[in-house]
C-alpha cells in the first residue's frame, strides 16, 4: 500500500535509537549473568530493564524475534495499522517474523473451528502487537489474584506505585480532537516525571466514536468520571493508549524499557530450548540456540521465565517441570511433579461484528493522511488504533441473563469479584478489526 512505503520512513530514527541502547549478547559463546531473562516481551523488557538499572548487576535476555521496526514496519508502528495480521481464524496476512502462529486443535465446542492464538515473536513481545488499549486492571481483580497466590504484594495498593512508576501520561490534545470527544483527563492516576512508557490519547478521534457514548448510555452504562486507571471499569470512557505523544507512534516495552536499559544484554533471534536445573532443583542457566548454533547462558543468582502465558509453561515443561504423567509420554525426565502447569487455561472469547461506516478510509484517503500523520504535531486517522470509546458491564445481573445457563450465571457470580466486568465492549472505529479482513 503507497500509504504505508511512505510512512516508513519516519520510522528509521526510532530503530537507530532503540540499537544503541543496549549490548548484543555474544552468539554461539557461553556466558554467565547475575540474572538471565528468557523473553524480552512486556514483561522481560520490563524487568530487565529495572534490574540493570543497578549496575553492580550483569542482566541478560533471551528473545526468539527481533526488532519489530525491521520484521514488521508500519504494522507493528504505526497505531492504525495495529490489527494489520490480526486472523483470529487463519494465519493469512500473518507475519511469521513477529507472530509465532500458533493454531489451536479444532474446537469441539466451536464447531471444529481452529483458531490463530497471536503471539508477540519480536523484542516487545505482545505490547508489539496488541491494540495498544491502555487500562489497568480493578482492585477486585488484583485481590483476587493476591488471594489465589497468597501474597498481598499482588492487591491494588501495593501494585498501584508500579503502575504509575512505569507510565508516562500525557493528557489528550483537545485541539486537535473533535469538540464532543473529550477525554478524561486522568492525571491523578499517574505521577509526573515517571516512566519510561508512554500513555496517551491519539491526536484524533473518529467522527463515529462520538456517537458510542450514547449507545453506551442506552445499555445503562455510566461515563467513568476518572477514566480507565484507577481500579474500577464498570462503565465506558475514552481509553488511554500507549504511544508516544511526540510522534504518535507505539509505545511497546521494546521502545520504553529496551531503550532505557543501556547496560542490558540482549540475545535477539535466540531461542531458548531448555532451563538448566542442578541435582537440588535450583535454575542454573539456559540452553539457548541461534544460528544453528547450541550454547548455555547461566545465571549467579536468578533464571527469570517471562515467555509469556502459553511459552512460560512450555518451557517449564520441556524442562522437566510439570504433570510428571505427561512429561514421561514424552520422555521428558522430571525435575518437579507439578500437576498444574500448562493446565487450565482460561481465556476471554471474543465476537466481532462489523458495520459499514463512512468514515473507513478508502486508499486515497488513507494515502492522503499520511501527510498529517508525518507533519508535526502528528495528526489525523493513522494516529488512532481505532478503539477509542471503550465500556465495561456485568452481564450475569442483567435481565437477557435469563438466556445463559444456570450454572454459568452461577459461575460468574461466584469466581469473580463484583468490580470484575463480565463483558468488554470495543468499539473500534476505523474498520481494521479481524472481522473486516476475513
Ligand atoms: C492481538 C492482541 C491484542 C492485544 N491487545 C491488548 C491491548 O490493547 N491492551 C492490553 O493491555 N493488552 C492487550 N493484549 C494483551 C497483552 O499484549 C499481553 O497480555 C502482554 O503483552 C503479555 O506480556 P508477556 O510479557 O506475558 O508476554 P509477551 O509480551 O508475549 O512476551 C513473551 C516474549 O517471550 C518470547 N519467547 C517466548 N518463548 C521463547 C523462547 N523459547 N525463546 C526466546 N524467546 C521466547 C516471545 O517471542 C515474546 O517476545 C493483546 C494481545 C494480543 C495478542
Amino acid at each position: 500500500m503507497l500509504g504505508q512505503r511512505k510512512a516508513v520512513i519516519a520510522l528509521f530514527p526510532l530503530v537507530t535509537t532503540a540499537a544503541r541502547a543496549y549490548i548484543t549478547g555474544v552468539s554461539g559463546h557461553n556466558a554467565t549473568y547475575d540474572y538471565v531473562i528468557i523473553g524480552g516481551g512486556t514483561a522481560g523488557l520490563t524487568v530487565g530493564a529495572r534490574l540493570a538499572a543497578d549496575s553492580s548487576l550483569s542482566v541478560a535476555v533471551i528473545e526468539a524475534g527481533g526488532f519489530y521496526e525491521i520484521d514488521n514496519g508500519n504494522a507493528s508502528v504505526v497505531p492504525f495499522y495495529a490489527a494489520e495480521g490480526i486472523n483470529t481464524t487463519s494465519l493469512q496476512g500473518s507475519n511469521p517474523l513477529v507472530d509465532w502462529q500458533f493454531l489451536t486443535v479444532p474446537q469441539p465446542s466451536l464447531l471444529g473451528q481452529i483458531y490463530h492464538y497471536i503471539r508477540g515473536k519480536c523484542l516487545g513481545g505482545s505490547s508489539a502487537r496488541n491494540f495498544l488499549i491502555y487500562q489497568r486492571a480493578t482492585v477486585g481483580a488484583l485481590q483476587k489474584w493476591a488471594d489465589a497466590v497468597d501474597d498481598q504484594s499482588y492487591s491494588w495498593a501495593n501494585i498501584l506505585p508500579f503502575y504509575q512508576k512505569s507510565a508516562a501520561y500525557t493528557p489528550a490534545r483537545a485541539d486537535l480532537r473533535l469538540p464532543n470527544a473529550t477525554a478524561v483527563n486522568d492525571t491523578g492516576a499517574f505521577l509526573a516525571g515517571a516512566g519510561p512508557l508512554q500513555v496517551s490519547y491519539p491526536n484524533y478521534a473518529n467522527p463515529v466514536g462520538t456517537f458510542y457514548p450514547g449507545a453506551f448510555e442506552e445499555l445503562g452504562l455510566g461515563a467513568l468520571p476518572h477514566g480507565v486507571n484507577t481500579g474500577s471499569l464498570i462503565g465506558y470512557a475514552y481509553s488511554t493508549v500507549t504511544e508516544d505523544p511526540t510522534d504518535e507512534t507505539r509505545s511497546s516495552s521494546q521502545t520504553a524499557f529496551l531503550s532505557s536499559a543501556p547496560s542490558l544484554t540482549v540475545y535477539s533471534k535466540t531461542m531458548a530450548q531448555k532451563i538448566v536445573f542442578d541435582g537440588s532443583k535450583t535454575a542454573r542457566g539456559v540452553n539457548v540456540k541461534a544460528n544453528g548454533v547450541s550454547f548455555t547462558l547461566f545465571a549467579n543468582k536468578e533464571v527469570i521465565l517471562s515467555a509469556g502465558a502459553f511459552q512460560s509453561p512450555q518451557l517449564l515443561m520441556v524442562s522437566g517441570v510439570g504433570p510428571a504423567d505427561v512429561l514421561e509420554q514424552h520422555n521428558i525426565p522430571v525435575v518437579a511433579d507439578l500437576p498444574g502447569v500448562g493446565q487450565n487455561l482460561q481465556d476471554n472469547p471474543a465476537v466481532f461484528v462489523g458495520y459499514t461506516s463512512p468514515f473507513v478510509l478508502d486508499a486515497a484517503q488513507l494515502d492522503a493522511a499520511v501527510v498529517p500523520y508525518n507533519t508535526k504535531p502528528h495528526t489525523g486517522q493513522l494516529t488512532s488504533p481505532g478503539s477509542e470509546v471503550i465500556g465495561w458491564d456485568k452481564v450475569s445481573n442483567k435481565a437477557f441473563a435469563t438466556s445463559l445457563s444456570k450454572s454459568t450465571v452461577s459461575d460468574l457470580a461466584s469466581s469473580f469479584p463484583a468490580d470484575w466486568p463480565e463483558v468488554e465492549l470495543i468499539a473500534n472505529a476505523n474498520g481494521k478489526f479481524p472481522s473486516i479482513h476475513r
